[in-house]
């Protein structure tokens, strides 16, 4: 019987999420939602040096913030807690001593000075089969002197005994057969001299104890898969090691390496999932959030970073996804970034959503800027009449502020060249015509039939009333703009632009 699908995503609390964690949150959680299986959320926080206060907590924001919700993590608990590496601590000593006592793996107690100059000494220094032999070790030094130190509380780290020439060899879902030369690994610290695990050990642990079926991670931890491998290999548990599933980078517009938070920090587009501020700088790092992305673009764009369904669909639901998902859809090759195509996907996703959802959107961002509203200011028909101009949420400002607040400055270049007596009498005329009772089409007729009258063409009439209602040449059909202002304040308006044309 194929056993129930466990996944989980792992992230370290080290900083801002950065889109490629996005993405393999995502996989882990489709593919769990599609297999009724279990998504568990597991902080790896077992580097002390490198833990960020607020990460776990801006993590687990940013994953709330995309709908990708874990059944298991360090705020719901679980059969399989703590969630928390940290926590775990004296879990994961039994392993190493395990492993010390099948002799995969030994006491290494050469001092950080020790290692120092040996570096120095060579550069490329590995510690491994080339090298152990030469170091002080319990591989190296007599058996009772190894019992004497440990009873003397000497600090030692435990490391893995990797084996020669041997070929470590598995199946990568994606990648299908991979296979590493163990000559070229060194003997990787699983136990630090503070005790706790590093990466390595507590990796395997804990996906053995969370029975954990499929690994999905970024592809920058294949070089640590045979690490892996080997541990699940020596601690007996080879029979229920996870399939494996390296997901293809996240590269730079130019397809030139991994896209790092630097690229967008130069080439001015987000990387990160949510607005990150460095508690040590205060430094902020703009996140797709702020930037003005409707989640459900995000999550979609994220999932075609490297999928496709087979067709040329690219609009796909949370649900959708869920049931097209596949990993053998998945690319061996990295997936270029494209920030134009990101904002392609949020303008499809603005423009096809209903104004109810995009309203609390708005409101929002008008409330931070500081933008006051009338009390009974009515953003919906000004949502559903703008929101095919939006790319990102916050262009709702610029595309809508006009109909609250009204203009202060006109572009009179465009009108002034070509303005007349004759126009100005045809607008004191209009005036006259506005009436709220009318539609949109209605008071485009009534404009041109006025035209008509006055001897003026339209198409020269248009740009003008456009400029007096907005202030420039922008925004969607001019009569759909009157008819939302209202006939009092289209009228206002073409009284204040007049004092400045005439
Ligand atoms: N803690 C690792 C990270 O920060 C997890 C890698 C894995 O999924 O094995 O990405």
């Amino acid at each position: 019987m194929e056993k129930k699908v466990r996944v989980r995503f792992a992230p370290s609390p080290t900083g801002g999420l950065h889109l490629g964690g996005v993405r393999t949150a995502l996989f882990n959680y489709l593919f769990a939602k599609q297999n009724n299986g279990t998504f568990i959320l597991r902080v790896e926080d077992t580097d002390q040096t490198r833990f960020v206060a607020g990460a776990e907590e801006y993590i687990t924001s940013c994953l709330e913030w995309c709908g990708i919700s874990p059944d298991e993590s360090p705020q719901l608990g679980g059969e399989y807690g703590p969630y928390r590496q940290s926590e775990r601590k004296a879990t994961y000593k039994q392993y190493a001593d395990q492993l010390i006592a099948s002799r995969h793996a030994y006491y290494a107690f050469d001092t950080p000075e020790e290692l120092d100059a040996k570096r120095k000494e060579f550069p490329n220094f590995l510690y491994g089969q080339a090298t152990r032999m030469q170091m002080r070790n319990s591989l190296t030094i007599d058996p009772s002197e190894v019992q004497e130190l440990l009873a003397n509380n000497t600090p030692y780290v435990v490391r893995i005994k990797v084996p020669e020439d041997e070929q470590v060899s598995f199946i990568d879902i994606i990648r299908g057969h991979v296979s590493f030369d163990t000559n070229l690994i060194d003997d990787k610290v699983l136990l630090k001299a503070d005790g706790m695990p590093t990466y390595h050990l507590a990796v395997v642990a804990d996906d053995y104890a969370m029975k954990i079926t499929h690994i999905f991670r970024g592809e920058e931890w294949l070089p640590s898969a045979p690490v892996h491998i080997l541990l699940w290999r020596y601690l007996g548990y080879a029979d229920e090691m996870p399939h494996w599933v390296h997901l293809p980078l996240i590269l730079r517009p130019d397809g030139n390496g991994k896209l790092s938070k630097r690229d967008g920090d130069r080439l001015g587009f987000p990387v990160y999932a949510q607005n990150w501020t460095d508690p040590k700088t205060g430094e902020v790092t703009k996140g797709f959030k702020e930037m003005g992305f409707m989640p459900e673009a995000f999550v979609n764009l994220l999932a075609m970073l490297g999928w496709n369904d087979g067709s040329d669909k690219e609009i796909f639901t949370m649900e959708e996804l869920i049931r097209s998902f596949s990993i053998e859809r998945i690319s061996k090759a990295g997936a270029k970034f494209d920030f134009e195509k990101a904002k392609w996907y949020n303008h499809e996703w603005i423009k096809n959503a209903p104004s109810a959802t995009l309203l609390p959107y708005v409101q929002a961002i008008y409330a931070e800027k500081g933008i006051e509203l009338q009390p009974n200011a009515d953003l919906s028909p000004v949502i559903e009449l703008v929101k095919d101009r939006c790319s990102l949420l916050t262009d709702f400002i610029t595309q809508s502020v006009y109909f609250f607040v009204s203009p202060k400055e006109y572009d009179l270049a465009a009108v002034k060249p070509k303005w007349n007596e004759e126009k100005a009498t045809f607008f004191n005329a209009f005036k006259l015509v506005l009436n709220d009772e009318l539609t949109a089409g209605e008071l485009e007729e009534q404009f041109k039939a006025l035209a008509q009258t006055h001897q003026l063409k339209p198409g020269e009439l248009m740009l003008p009333f456009r400029i007096m209602l907005v202030g420039g040449k922008f925004g969607p059909g001019v009569f759909d703009i009157a008819k939302i202002l209202g006939a009092s304040e289209t009228a206002n308006r073409i009284n204040n632009a007049l004092e400045q044309f005439n």
